[in-house]
């Protein structure tokens, strides 16, 4: 493991052109993720955190300053980059482990049809949805959909693991027990991941640094280091702080 960051953000600033002129969402960021952490992004509605998520995927570029992942510029989209929204798009005409497997599809990796099965059954119980194998999507909950749909984001192995609010739309019962999926899932199948969310208890049960976003256009205001011993939540966290 090297000391360089696998995600680097730097001096980014973006601007779109939009028939009213142009709007700078992005100023001068700056975002480094060791390999195996896990970052959090935390910002108001329409502050950039959807479009920081698109130019680390590769699928837009910053206008100035650069994205690094794992010591190589970003320049277009890649397969090692894994991706979650708060809706997850499932094929209402495939089922649930044909969904998982979309992607070998569409990015063809060297395994056998049978290994990429026994892959994408191998995830689907990791999240607990063995025995939805065969079901169709509109037969599954929010919260289960969520988990299939991270399962697809999963099943290339990705570097990086970029979770754009997932959780937002689940109640708050779904989205607690999919956090700790969350955690045996980073257990099994490390990554490095980036995770946007606008709820503070989730930046800090998941990720072990937390970015906020501030301001038009929106710069990191400040980094938060969550401490990795003891139980993660808001309160444990500022008795932490307090004792420092
Ligand atoms: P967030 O995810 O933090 O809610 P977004 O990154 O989606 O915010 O959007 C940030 C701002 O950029 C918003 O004002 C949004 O309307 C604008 N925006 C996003 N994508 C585009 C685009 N393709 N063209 C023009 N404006 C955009
Ligand atoms: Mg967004």
């Amino acid at each position: 493991m090297s000391d360089a960051p696998l995600i680097d953000i730097k001096n980014v600033t973006h601007t779109f052109q939009t028939k009213s002129g142009p709007l700078q969402v992005l100023d001068d960021l700056n975002i480094s993720v060791r390999e195996g952490g896990f970052c959090a992004v935390v910002g108001p509605s329409g502050c950039g955190k959807s479009t920081l998520t698109r130019l680390v995927a590769g699928l837009l570029k910053p206008d100035e300053g650069e994205v690094w992942l794992h010591g190589e510029r970003v320049k277009s989209p890649r397969s090692t980059v894994g991706m979650a929204f708060q809706n997850p798009v499932l094929l209402e005409w495939r089922t649930i482990l044909q969904n998982v497997m979309l992607p070998m599809e569409i990015v063809p990796t060297k395994t056998t049809k049978k290994q990429q099965e026994e892959r994408a059954r191998y995830l689907l119980a990791l999240v607990g949805l063995e025995g939805f194998e065969d079901k169709r999507p509109s037969e599954l909950s929010g919260g289960m959909r969520q988990r299939a749909s991270l399962c697809r984001s999963l099943v290339h192995q990705p570097d990086v693991l970029i979770l754009d609010e997932p959780f937002g739309a689940l109640d708050a019962f779904t989205r607690e027990d999919l956090w700790q999926t969350m955690h045996k899932v980073k257990e099994k199948e490390p990554f490095t991941g980036l995770l946007i969310t606008h709820d503070l208890r989730e930046s800090i049960f998941l990720a072990d640094q937390v970015v906020v976003l501030s301001g038009r256009p929106a710069r990191a205001q400040y980094v938060l280091d969550v401490p990795m011993d003891g139980p993660r939540d808001l309160e444990h966290l500022y008795t932490h702080e307090a004792a420092e």
